[in-house]
């Protein structure tokens, strides 16, 4: 396990509330395989599945264990569009491959029930997601983004916009101004439904290998990868390895490392509530997110928790008093839970890239990559895995359309880019704190 993450994944209420999971074996010898993926977060096991439905022999590598990653212990929140803005995306290639982008974004909503179905996986999926503002000015800002996007996406098929008078019938908190409800998007207990695609890549004869961290890559036709004790032949490879990729295997891609930072962002988990209570606070039990740049995100579980995520660290140490700052933080939502006790607290790193936007790609013709998701993870990992699979069977109209989105290094190279992001985050900070 990587140091600097052992006490962010202890007390999960996800590692807590698990279904039952195999131990999948250590890779042991040399073996070949059509497709290498490395890491068995949501993104390596969508390209596995994929993969194998197209007839490829498919080997996930996983440093740690299945959903040890970001995919395990996220907010759960499936979320139509991607971390940035249209705009960014618009500006970097047009309004018609921004569009295609988007709809991209709203497969990936569709494609995460298909799975859940598909595979019979339990994973408390709930449908609907509230996005709301905090402030007028704020609010002002997204009914012009809403309308902006029903005008230009059809947004409003899907979403609908609510008025400051009539958000208290959607959530009540004193905390928000005015937002929109978006049917399509919902949430989910992520380690369970990693752990199902994981179940359902194997059904369709993937080899997993847990605790087996790929240390060494040569490219070439075919690619060698190598672990602690084995080697993959494989023709083509895919690096699903999030941040963790470059802590596990630093010189396997540099160039990717360059262009994502780690930044760490928490949840805490309290005692079940009284459902009468949940029901009063949000009546549809969507998921709900605020639009701050350095947001709040929360949901209620199964089990009439709530789960309340935010809060942001650009070290790679878990900030102190972690459950009771972040009880705080919730109070101002909803001051009604004031004395409901937090039992859990835990967190992540994600990766986010210059522009947010995801970077997908190839650093050689058969070496593919899937990185930078951005906070935005849950569901877009399922189409980029397919997007993935699209390219390696011979149609990458659609990765190649993701990967024409230019990226950049973080400036200040490996010992400047934090202090240098603390900066870049203070101000907004200060933006949010504005209204
Ligand atoms: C606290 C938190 C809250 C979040 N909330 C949300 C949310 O509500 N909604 C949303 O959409 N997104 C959210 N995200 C982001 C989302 O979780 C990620 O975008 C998504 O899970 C990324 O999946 P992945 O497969 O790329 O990476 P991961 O799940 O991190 O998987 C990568 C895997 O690769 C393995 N690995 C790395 N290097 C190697 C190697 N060399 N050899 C073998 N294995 C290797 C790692 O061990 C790891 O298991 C959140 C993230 C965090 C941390």
């Amino acid at each position: 396990m990587l140091a600097c993450e052992q006490k962010l994944i202890q007390n999960s209420y996800y590692t807590d509330s698990v279904n039952a999971k195999p131990d999948y074996p250590r890779l042991e010898g040399d073996l070949e395989a059509d497709v290498c993926v490395v890491g068995a977060g949501l993104a390596g096991l969508s390209a596995a599945i994929e993969l194998a439905d197209r007839g490829y022999s498919v080997i996930v590598l996983e440093a740690e264990t299945v959903g040890w990653g970001a995919s395990g212990r996220n907010g759960g929140q499936i979320i139509a569009g991607l971390a940035c803005d249209q705009s960014v995306i618009e500006k970097a290639l047009g309004f018609e491959a921004a569009r295609q982008a988007w709809d991209i974004t709203i497969s990936a909503l569709n494609l995460v029930r298909e799975r859940i179905k598909r595979f019979d996986i339990k994973c408390d999926l709930v449908d609907g997601f509230l996005g709301v503002a905090v402030g007028a000015r704020k609010g002002a800002a997204l009914r012009e983004w809403y309308d902006s996007m029903a005008q230009r996406y059809h947004y409003d098929t899907d979403a609908e916009w609510i008025d400051a008078q009539d958000l208290h019938k959607w959530i009540d908190s004193p905390r928000f101004h005015s937002g929109y409800y978006d049917r399509r998007s919902g949430h989910l207990h992520p380690l369970n439904y990693t752990l199902g695609l994981a179940r359902g890549a194997v059904s369709l004869g993937v080899k997993i290998c847990e605790h087996s961290p790929v240390r060494a890559m040569t490219k070439g036709e075919p690619a060698m990868l190598w672990t602690d004790h084995g080697s993959i032949k494989a023709r083509f490879v895919v690096l699903a390895g999030n941040m963790y990729l470059p802590e596990v295997a630093p010189d396997l891609a540099p160039e990717l490392a360059r262009r994502i930072m780690p930044v760490g962002t928490y949840i805490v988990g309290t005692e079940p509530l009284d459902p009468a209570l949940t029901a009063s606070l949000v009546p549809t039990k969507a998921a709900i997110c605020d639009t701050n740049f350095v947001l709040d995100y929360f949901r209620f579980s199964a089990d009439n928790r709530m789960l309340f995520g935010g809060r942001v660290s650009y070290s790679t140490m878990t900030p102190p008093n972690l459950k009771d700052d972040m009880h705080k933080r919730m109070q101002l939502v909803f001051p009604q839970l004031a004395s409901a006790k937090v039992e859990y607290a835990w967190g992540g790193f994600v990766d986010i890239t210059m522009n947010r936007a995801p970077d997908f790609g190839r650093v050689a013709p058969n070496v593919y990559y899937l990185q930078g998701f951005s906070g935005h993870g849950v569901a877009l990992t399922g189409m980029a895995g397919k997007l993935v699979a699209e390219a390696i069977s011979g149609q990458a109209e659609r990765l190649d359309l993701m990967a024409r989105i230019p990226h950049h290094d973080f400036p200040g190279g490996k010992i400047l880019r934090t202090p240098a992001l603390v900066l870049g985050m203070a101000w907004y900070r200060l933006r949010d704190a504005l209204g």
